[in-house]
């Protein structure tokens, strides 16, 4: 007879990054875990197994709570997204639930021989430790790309501050970055301040340059950015950005200095004039925790994963198989995208699950396998959308915005999947 854990012994699971991966991967577990149909599941006939398996998980994350980074381009054009797009986790329903702890910190090391992690806390180090642990750290993004600050009132703050630079450009607002961030950005500011000046400049002479998608989609995406009132300067790279000051005398006879805008000097030779500039040329770096072994990284420094999530069986790192990564941080064919990390926090989910299942209750695990990805992207421009996948090819309007973004850039379409709204009994 195999000898199984004693199912009254919770499995501790670590989840590093509470966005869109991690929340994916802890709620479905936990779903999982008490024998229900899991929040993700698309077949009519599953309704769970029925059998509990104690479970606690925790939750680490820099801040402190979720934000919808897919909103980022509309929460910096406006207070009200984003008030609506960064949650506090003691404030998210679905995490009220005695099976998930959140931790505000930064994983500093990782011992997978004794699975134990250290988390750098305002507080001090916390050492916790695991039974799997599943990396969800995303990717490093810079300013204006994501926000900067780990808080809901510093970051409410650091958007009240663009906000206003934006409202108050009665010269204009440059966003420099023709990517998918820049064009967001650009046409989110366009729509919801139409009075105001936006162009968008970029290096190269078609925007999406750095995409690996076909031709049709970046063309469209120039029309449709045309359309919303978004003016474009194409092949021309910014070399200077010069704050313009001007003096001015004060009651009290002193001089001072006032900072009137910027001007811009492009690899054209061009030069111009604007009250704020927004740089959105795209600058990441996978967040992946830099004290594991170098051979879990690919040479960009994803994770390399198994089509099962789980660390490649090639790595030195002790205890590999117990040790998972999903979202932007792991390597995956594809563009990084959302709906990908919910895709794969919850396969992980789903195959953690399985080895549970086997260990408590001596079933054979069937483990679920990630298909390759082809590049597709939804783009939202202002009060229209272009989409690409090679599945649906190329669409574009109010309605392709509506399917992919509704009115809030996807918000409540993520809310509501991943039933955040909602206690987790
Ligand atoms: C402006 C913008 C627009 C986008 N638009 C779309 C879109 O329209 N559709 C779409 O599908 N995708 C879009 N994306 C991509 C999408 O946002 C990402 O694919 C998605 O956020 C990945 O989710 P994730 O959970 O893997 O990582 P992230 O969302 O990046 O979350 C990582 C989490 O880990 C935390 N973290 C990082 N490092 C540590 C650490 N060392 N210790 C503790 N916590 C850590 C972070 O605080 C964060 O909460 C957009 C991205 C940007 C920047």
């Amino acid at each position: 007879m195999p000898s199984f854990e004693e199912p009254q012994t919770p499995f501790r699971v670590l989840v590093l990054g509470g966005s869109y991966a991690g929340l994916a991967a802890a709620l479905n577990l936990v779903d999982l875990c008490h024998g229900r149909r899991h929040r993700f599941c698309i077949d009519d006939n599953d309704n769970g197994t029925g059998k509990n398996i104690p479970v606690q998980v925790t939750i680490v994350d820099e801040r402190d709570g979720f934000y919808h980074l897919i909103g980022q381009p509309l929460a910096l054009s406006s207070q009200k997204f984003a008030e609506a797009f960064w949650t506090k986790y003691t404030d998210l329903a679905a995490l009220q639930t005695p099976d998930i702890r959140c931790l505000q910190g930064r994983i500093e090391t990782l011992d997978s021989s004794s699975k134990t992690a250290t988390i750098a806390t305002t507080k001090g180090a916390v050492h916790e430790s695991y039974d799997y642990l599943i990396t969800c750290t995303g990717l490093r993004r810079e300013y204006p790309s994501a926000p900067r600050s780990f808080t809901r009132e510093k970051y409410l703050a650091e958007a009240a501050e663009t906000l206003t630079n934006i409202r108050d450009a009665s010269n204009g607002v440059v966003v420099i970055g023709g990517g998918a961030v820049g064009i967001e950005i650009a046409a989110e500011c366009k729509m919801l301040h139409p009075d105001i000046n936006v162009t968008l400049i970029h290096s190269r002479t078609s925007l999406l340059s750095s995409e690996s998608l076909p031709a049709e989609f970046s063309n469209k995406a120039l029309e449709v950015l045309h359309e919303s009132g978004v003016n474009t300067i194409l092949g021309a790279r910014v070399t200077s950005i010069t704050p313009n000051i001007s003096s001015s005398s004060s009651s009290s006879s002193e001089h001072e200095e006032e900072k009137e805008g910027y001007t811009l000097t492009l690899s054209t030779t061009q030069t111009l004039t604007t009250s704020h500039v927004i740089n959105a040329v795209s600058r990441f770096t996978p967040t992946a925790p830099n004290f594991l072994p170098e051979d879990v990284y690919d040479d960009q420094g994803y994770i390399r994963v198994q089509p099962t999530l789980e660390f490649p069986l090639d790595t030195s790192l002790p205890n590999a198989s117990d040790h998972y990564a999903a979202g932007d941080v792991a390597r995956w064919s594809g563009i990084k995208r959302a709906g990908a990390a919910m895709h794969q926090g919850h396969y992980a989910a789903r195959n953690i699950h399985q080895k549970m299942m086997s260990k408590v209750f001596g079933t054979t695990p069937a483990f679920l396998a990630l298909d390759e990805v082809e590049a597709g992207m939804g783009l939202a421009v202002g009060k229209s959308a272009v989409g690409y996948f090679p599945s649906m090819g190329l669409s574009s309007g109010e309605e392709t915005r509506e399917m992919f973004f509704q009115g809030d850039l996807g918000f409540m379409i993520c809310y509501k999947w991943m039933r955040l709204g909602t206690v987790t009994e």
